[in-house]
């Protein structure tokens, strides 16, 4: 492994150290900033762009978060549901790519039984050598642990924002359940799956003091894999609303959605957790097609998602509208990404890429929604 676990940045990154690079504005400052992640990355992590593919295994939902185009309310979705042969199809596509590893991601679906995806996940495991990754949601411990003794290596559940007032307004969870998406995530941890986590940028209402909150509480809970992307805004939510502006903080404090502040965030996140899995997300492609995912890359990212889910399901599958590479079949993907990884001197991971740290060999990545 290339990997000198000594790297430390010189750079201020407490609270108020963090709060002044996400407002950083001055060229010179900011390649400081993006040197110093990439260094921290190619010493803690290499070279390696580890790829994961990802299954949309269902469009159904039953929870109501506002930012999300698969929410339980959005009218006129063409849902759908995979059955265990479609994702074991899907996983083999993976591996015949050469993928080291899938993500089933799915709305949070109650038709995802806990029979069907133990089901899918000990078929992926006896027919590939995939490390398999979740994203199903908030699910009981019975179902988590019965995926777990399937298989299941890692799960991926993003806590939004660590600010509770911000995170009750975006995430209003179904009547009479408490959602407490860090206690899931630390009783998976014990379960002994690798737990993934992200945040997205510049949703309303997100100041930059609760976002150095959220990259600190990163390091705090030693995710091994962190998806930052934009917020995009879909029409089919009250997020994507024109009444939504009320919500926004005052100009001074609310955070952009935008390209340079989410790349911030990608590069302070590897500064403090220098050995995470940092996915380059569809999201920031979706942003800047033409370079999104490349300059995620130069900035800390080691993780790419392409999307092995069948072309005719992709467009049911729609969380914000627009979405980059939505009619890209698998192999064009593959060859498209191989071609930019190289194109930046790196080299497509080997193997299920899991997270490298000095007492373990845990692993992961991300572009989830939940
Ligand atoms: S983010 Fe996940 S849980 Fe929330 S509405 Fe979308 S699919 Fe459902």
């Amino acid at each position: 492994m290339p990997f000198a676990l000594e790297t430390e940045t010189s750079l201020n990154l407490d609270h108020a150290g963090i709060c002044a690079w996400l407002k950083e504005t001055d060229p010179a400052a900011l390649e400081r900033l993006w040197a110093e992640a990439d260094q921290v990355r190619a010493a803690h992590v290499g070279d390696a762009v580890h790829l994961r593919g990802l299954i949309e295994a269902s469009s159904h939902c039953i929870q109501n978060c506002l930012y999300c185009g698969l929410r339980a309310p959005s009218e006129g979705l063409d849902r759908y549901r995979m059955d265990v042969g479609e994702i074991l199809a899907c996983a083999l596509e993976a591996r015949r790519l050469g993928y080291g590893s899938v993500v089933i991601q799915a709305g949070e679906d109650p038709g995802l039984t806990r029979d069907h995806i133990a089901s899918a996940v000990r078929i992926i495991k006896q027919h590939t050598p995939l490390a398999v990754t979740l994203s199903l949601g908030e699910r009981c411990d019975e179902d988590l642990r019965a995926w777990r003794e399937a298989g299941a290596d890692r799960y991926l559940l993003r806590f939004e924002t660590s600010d509770p007032v911000l995170y009750r307004r975006i995430h209003p969870g179904l009547p009479g359940v408490a959602s407490d998406r860090l206690a899931q995530l630390e009783r998976m941890r014990a379960m002994g799956y690798e737990i993934g986590t992200g945040v997205m940028v510049g949703i309303p209402g997100q100041t930059w003091d609760i976002l150095a909150a959220d990259i600190l509480r990163f390091r705090d809970f030693d995710m091994d894999m962190i998806g930052v992307g934009p917020f995009l805004p879909s029409p089919r939510t009250p997020l994507g609303r024109p009444e939504a502006a009320a919500l926004r903080a005052t100009p001074g404090d609310q955070v952009p959605n935008d390209e340079l502040t989410t790349l911030k965030v990608v590069a302070l996140t590897r500064l403090v957790c220098p050995d995470a899995n940092i996915p380059s997300t569809t999201a920031l492609a979706t942003l800047d097609r033409a370079h999104g995912r490349e300059l995620a890359l130069l900035r800390g990212a080691n993780v790419i998602m392409p999307n092995v889910t069948p072309v005719e399901y992709r467009a049911r599958y729609e969380i914000y509208p627009g979405k980059a590479c939505i009619h890209e079949t698998a192999n064009a993907c593959q060859g498209c990404l191989q071609g930019r990884i190289q194109a930046l001197g790196r080299r497509m991971g080997k193997g299920p890429g899991g997270r490298q740290k000095a007492d373990s060999e845990m692993s992961g990545s991300s572009d989830l929604h939940h």
